[in-house]
């Protein structure tokens, strides 16, 4: 596990690079450690490597994870596709939703959320090339869902983000991420506590930065690559 510890501080050396380039303080990009796929062993590395916030896609895979560390006190986030059936695992275990897209599953995550845990912070993922098969809101529309999404009690709105094509280049990366962080900019005009923004994955953080991200998904440039999806979901 030397690795996570060696990869972790490469890591920390470019944020601090790219957030110095953008004339911004060095610990204004939080890391979360994206863990879907990796053991228990490898998270409990990262942890001890320092690291605090834990991203999974798969609601059972996490909470099975999440089970076999319970006292370790991390801060997991939820990135990926939320199912309508596994609303109440997200709701009830994680502090932050990454891929907040629908009504529905607002409605039923403000419901599920208990009242004894603080309100589940969330940020809306917007689909902002307009890919067909890929989650996410369009750009045209968050105005309004994050209007309806601050109007839950129990789900605290926080920001955007997105996921780029994966094929696309730096160039185009920087125009869509730029159309993101104007977004943002727009919804904290209008009055919405909106602070951050998640862009950026293991191949392009440093240029999500750049645009303005201050929080990054990382997972492969961190851990290494990913066992084959777990059967358990
Ligand atoms: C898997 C995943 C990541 C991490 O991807 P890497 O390329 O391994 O860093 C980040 N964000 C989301 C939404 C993911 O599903």
């Amino acid at each position: 596990m030397i690795q996570i510890t060696d990869h972790l501080a490469e890591i920390r050396e470019r944020v601090a690079n790219a957030l110095e380039r953008a004339g911004r303080p060095s610990n204004d990009a939080m890391i979360v450690a994206v863990s879907k796929q990796q053991s228990v062993e490898a998270i409990r590395a990262a942890a001890g490597a320092g690291l605090a916030h834990f991203g999974e896609s798969y609601a059972q895979e996490a909470a099975t994870k999440q089970d076999m560390l319970e006292d370790s006190g991390l801060t997991w986030h939820f990135v990926g596709k939320i199912q309508g059936n596994k609303t109440r695992v997200v709701a009830e275990r994680f502090d932050w939703v990454h891929s907040l897209d629908r009504a529905r599953i607002a409605t039923r995550l403000d419901a599920q959320r208990g009242d004894e845990r603080p309100a589940l912070n969330v940020l809306i993922q917007v689909n902002v090339a307009g890919e067909p098969q890929k989650s996410g809101i369009p750009a045209a529309e968050v105005a309004e869902f994050a209007a309806f999404v601050d109007a839950q009690s129990r789900l605290a709105l926080r920001g955007l983000m997105t996921v780029p094509p994966a094929s696309s280049s730096d160039a185009e990366r920087r125009e869509l991420y730029g159309v993101v962080r104007d977004l943002g900019e727009q919804l904290r005009r209008s009055g919405l506590p909106v602070d951050t923004l998640s862009m950026g994955m293991s191949s392009d953080y440093e240029l999500a930065i750049g645009c303005g991200s201050n929080c990054i998904r990382i997972g492969t440039a961190l851990f290494g690559p990913r066992a084959p999806a777990m059967a358990a979901r």
